[in-house]
C-alpha cells in the first residue's frame, strides 16, 4: 500500500534535476562526493541530519562538547592517511595517542581538531550539501532516478550513491520498487548492526583520568569510557560511555535515563567527580557486523546506482572512505561503459 502511495506521489513535478545524488553526508558520501568531483562530475549530496559526518558525531551542551560516535580515526591504506594529514595541516584533524587504557600499542588515532565532525567538515568543504533533506523513496524513471524526498519534493539524478546503512537503504530501495538481482539482495538483506548506546555526562569537576583520558572497559555493561576535555575538545569535564552491544539491544527499548543512570553507577567508582548532568543518545546503526560483502554494491549500471558505506569496506570510519571511493570509481566505469 505504502509503495504504490509513494509511486503516486513521484508524478509531482521535478524540484531539481542533478548529474550525481549522493545520499548521505557521512565519511562514505563525502568521501564518493569529492572523488566525483574531482573527477569533473557535477554531484549533491543530501543529508537527513542536521550538519555533516553522521556517525562523526560531536555534540554540544552549554560549555561540554561530546564526541558520541566514532572516537578515533585509524589509516591502514595510503589514501585515508593522505587524507588525514591533508586534514591535519587544514587544522581539522591531529593525533590523539597511540593507545589507551595504558598500553601503547604504537597505532596512530587521530581525532578531529574540537570534534570528530571537525574531519567530515574539512571533506565537505567545496561540495554542495544540503542538510535536513531526508529521502523517502528511489524510483528508476527511464535513464535516471527519481528521488522522492520526505518533504515532498521530487529530484531527478542520472546516477546515485546511497550510503545509508543497509537496512534503511533498501527499504528506500523497497519504497520506489527497485528489484534487486536474488543473490545481492539475499547478501544485503543479510547485513547486520550492533547498535550502541551512548551517555554523554557532564561532571561537576574534573575526571583526573590521564592522557590521553579513554579506556576500553572489560566486563561491561560500559565498553568504552572518554574524557572529552582530557582528549582536548571540551572547556568543561564531559564524559561519553558506550554500553556494551549486549546492553544496548537488551535496553534498546527501555528508559533511556534509567540505562543511562545504569551505565553511570557501574564505573561511578571511576568517574572521579560528580555527574551534574546526562542525556542518553541511541545508535540503531552502530557498526556492521562482518559481511563479506564487495566494497560497494552496484545494483544498477544504466542509470547507476550504487550502495556504499561501513557495511561494504570495513566497520569503521576509513572502511565508510574506502567504500565511497570504490563507488565512485564503479561509476567513472559505468559512466565511461555507457
Ligand atoms: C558509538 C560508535 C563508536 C564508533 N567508534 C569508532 C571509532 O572509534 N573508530 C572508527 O573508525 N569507527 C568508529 N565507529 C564507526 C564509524 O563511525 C562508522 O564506520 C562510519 O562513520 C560510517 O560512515 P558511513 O558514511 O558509512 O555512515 P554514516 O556515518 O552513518 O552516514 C550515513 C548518512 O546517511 C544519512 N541518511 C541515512 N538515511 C538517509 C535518508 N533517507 N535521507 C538522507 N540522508 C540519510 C545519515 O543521516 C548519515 O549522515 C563508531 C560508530 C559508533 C556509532
Amino acid at each position: 500500500m505504502r509503495a504504490n502511495q509513494d509511486l503516486r506521489d513521484m508524478e509531482t513535478p521535478t524540484e531539481r534535476t542533478v548529474d550525481v545524488l549522493v545520499i548521505g553526508a557521512g565519511m562514505a558520501g563525502l568521501a564518493a562526493a569529492g572523488a566525483l568531483q574531482e573527477a569533473g562530475r557535477t554531484v549533491v549530496v543530501v543529508d537527513k541530519g542536521r550538519g555533516v559526518g553522521g556517525r562523526l558525531a560531536t555534540r554540544r551542551v552549554g560549555g561540554a562538547t561530546f564526541d558520541h560516535g566514532a572516537q578515533f580515526v585509524t589509516a591502514r591504506s595510503a589514501r585515508f592517511a593522505e587524507v588525514l594529514e591533508k586534514a591535519r595541516v587544514a587544522g581539522a584533524a591531529r593525533e590523539w595517542c597511540r593507545g589507551f587504557s595504558g598500553q601503547r600499542d604504537g597505532h596512530l588515532r587521530w581525532c578531529g581538531c574540537g570534534g570528530m565532525t571537525a574531519l567530515a567538515r574539512h571533506m565537505a568543504l567545496g561540495l554542495e550539501v544540503v542538510s535536513e533533506k531526508q529521502v523517502r523513496a528511489l524510483r528508476q524513471s527511464g535513464g535516471a532516478w527519481q528521488v522522492a524526498m520526505e518533504d515532498g519534493a521530487h529530484w531527478l539524478a542520472g546516477a546515485v550513491v546511497l550510503t545509508a546503512p543497509v537496512p534503511q537503504a533498501l527499504e528506500l530501495l523497497a519504497r520506489g520498487e527497485v528489484g534487486l538481482l536474488p543473490e545481492m539482495e539475499r547478501r544485503l538483506a543479510a547485513v547486520e548492526y550492533e547498535c550502541c548506546l551512548a551517555v554523554l555526562a557532564v561532571l561537576d569537576g574534573p575526571s583526573g583520568w590521564p592522557m590521553p583520558g579513554a579506556f576500553a572497559v572489560e566486563g561491561g555493561p560500559v565498553a568504552w569510557m572518554a574524557d572529552n576535555q582530557v582528549k582536548g575538545i571540551s572547556a568543561e569535564p564531559a564524559i561519553t560511555l558506550h554500553a556494551t552491544p549486549e546492553f544496548s539491544s537488551a535496553h534498546w527499548d527501555q528508559d533511556r535515563s534509567l540505562s543511562g543512570q545504569r551505565l553511570l553507577d557501574a564505573v561511578r567508582p571511576r568517574l572521579g567527580a560528580g555527574v551534574k548532568n546526562f542525556q542518553v543518545h541511541g545508535w540503531r546503526f552502530s557498526k556492521p557486523m562482518e559481511a563479506g560483502l564487495e566494497a560497494c554494491a552496484v545494483v544498477r549500471r544504466d542509470p547507476c546506482l550504487i550502495l556504499a558505506g561501513d557495511a561494504f569496506a570495513g566497520s569503521r570510519v576509513e572502511g565508510a572512505a574506502l567504500s565511497g571511493w570504490a563507488a565512485a570509481e564503479a561509476l567513472g566505469v559505468a559512466a565511461r561503459g555507457a
